[in-house]
């Protein structure tokens, strides 16, 4: 019996779902074949930024193409999308991730034209347009003036300031241990992430994607060439399980893409385990009333701190050192953080951040890249219909819109076209190479 079947047979009041597998007709129970098989061009694993951009981008170059997209969770709940802080720069150290950010700020400033639904919607995705203030002591010095030559090299309105100029544009600033300041005059800022997931889903789904409730729990397949031919899911409605086989198979399953290369390495011992799993971290809310009314840059203190603020209102967090990373099996705030290690930070930098109250503040995970806190994109080595892309390790938001793209054309034309990504493929997991990004927050 065909599944399809059977749902038309319960809506006849005949049949019902009792657990996995397991069907009631007319009073009697059978485990049931509900093994289902669907077929699509593109799967795409994970319906967050990079999976949904990524299905996006499919859909609007090829229409013919099918694509499905599983996600576990589409509540959101703990996936890091919407978790984020939603911030948007120029201020990278490779030319790769500089040019992802320059193409997706240009996205966000038409996303009404890219991913309205109808013509008279509006897509308010909350942008902010605001520079990045990078400041450097002796010690980052010749960091922060390499990285300005790479982003200059990109077209990247960054500017280098020196301690006078900054005090001269932010008075409140203290400069005394700084010797030179970056700053991103035009294609910086911040937006809504839940909001620009939303359209993204809205638009993707309008445009005929498949967005489908369920989890993925395992992978078969065969080799010469090796191939996955079957990606399993239980799926939430009617708690029954399906196999979906596809074309190309696209893995975007964020902090989780670790175990999913294990559940890929119980089939083919070639395969090599995905570096990205979970790290937790802290963003503060809190009021800093004398700021009120200054101008205020999204500050990146030389101590890792960030923050930015819009009136009396900021947000500020710190990625923790290794050895005090956080566990991570819950989304706890740690407020001890904030008192101990971020706001000594931001009291030494500007005077007035000495008396600040904390109003709230959430965590999330971040898909964290060990090998090199950098983005994995590309064809999975051994797998040879597979795709990943993940690991961009607290900058991944800002990416979404290019990497879609980029992606959706290996997929459809087999090379990248806008972006060349291939520097971030898979392949230097195997041999260990790391591609380090300095600029990481
Ligand atoms: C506190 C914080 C602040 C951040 N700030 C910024 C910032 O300012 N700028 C920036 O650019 N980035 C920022 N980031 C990083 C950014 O949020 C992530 O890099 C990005 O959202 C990753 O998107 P993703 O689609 O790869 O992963 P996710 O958003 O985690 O989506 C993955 C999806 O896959 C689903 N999934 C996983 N496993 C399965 C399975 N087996 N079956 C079905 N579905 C599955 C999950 O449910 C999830 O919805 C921040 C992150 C955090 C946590």
């Amino acid at each position: 019996m065909r599944f399809r079947t059977l749902r038309q047979l319960s809506s006849l009041k005949l049949l019902t779902f009792t657990s996995n597998n397991l069907i009631e007709l007319n009073g009697y129970r059978f485990i049931s074949t509900l093994n289902e098989q669907f077929k699509s061009d593109v799967l795409v694993i994970g319906g967050g930024i990079m999976g949904l951009s990524t299905a996006f981008w499919v859909k609007r170059s090829s229409p013919s193409t099918s694509v499905t997209v599983i996600e576990k969770d589409p509540q959101y709940a703990v996936c890091s999308t919407p978790r984020s802080v939603g911030g948007i720069r120029s201020h990278f150290s490779l030319a790769e991730n500089v040019k992802l950010s320059m193409f997706s700020f240009d996205f966000l400033t038409r996303v009404n034209e890219y991913l309205n639904v109808n013509p008279e919607d509006v897509v308010d995705i909350g942008l902010v347009k605001k520079g990045y203030l990078y400041l450097a002591t002796q010690k980052g010095l010749s960091t922060l003036i390499e990285n300005h030559r790479v982003q200059q090299s990109c077209g990247a309105s960054t500017q280098l300031l020196t301690p006078q100029q900054l005090k001269d544009k932010w008075p409140w600033l203290n400069v005394d241990d700084i010797a030179l300041g970056s700053y991103g005059f035009d294609k910086e800022g911040h937006f809504d992430p839940y909001r620009l997931l939303m359209a993204f889903r809205h638009k993707a789904q309008s445009l005929g994607v498949n967005y489908v409730h369920g989890t993925v729990t395992d992978f078969s397949g065969s080799c010469s060439p090796c191939k996955v031919d079957q990606v399993i899911v239980d799926l939430a409605k009617n708690q029954s399980t399906a196999r979906y086989s596809a074309q190309s198979i696209i893995i975007a399953g964020g902090s989780e893409c670790g175990s999913l290369s294990n559940q890929l390495i119980a089939q083919n011992k070639l395969t090599t385990l995905c570096p990205v799993n979970r790290r937790k971290r802290y963003v503060f809310a809190f009021k800093c009333d004398s700021l009120n009314g200054q101008q205020v840059p999204m500050l990146i203190d030389p101590s890792g701190v960030y923050c930015r603020g819009e009136g009396d209102n900021f947000i500020a967090g710190l990625s923790p050192e290794e050895s005090e990373e956080p566990e991570t099996n819950d989304l706890e705030v740690d407020y001890n953080f904030f008192d101990e290690k971020i706001w000594p930070r931001l009291a030494e930098r500007c005077t007035n951040f000495e008396s600040v109250k904390v109003q709230s503040a959430w965590a999330g995970y971040y898909d964290f890249n060990q090998l090199d806190e950098n983005a994995i994109i590309g064809r999975d080595p051994v797998w040879t219909n597979l795709f990943w892309v993940t690991g961009f390790s607290g900058h991944g938001i800002q990416m979404g819109p290019a990497v879609g793209k980029c992606l959706s054309e290996l997929i459809l034309d087999g090379q990248y076209k806008t972006i060349d990504c291939s520097r971030f493929g898979f392949e230097r997991v195997i041999k260990g190479e790391r591609l380090l990004e300095t600029n990481i927050i």
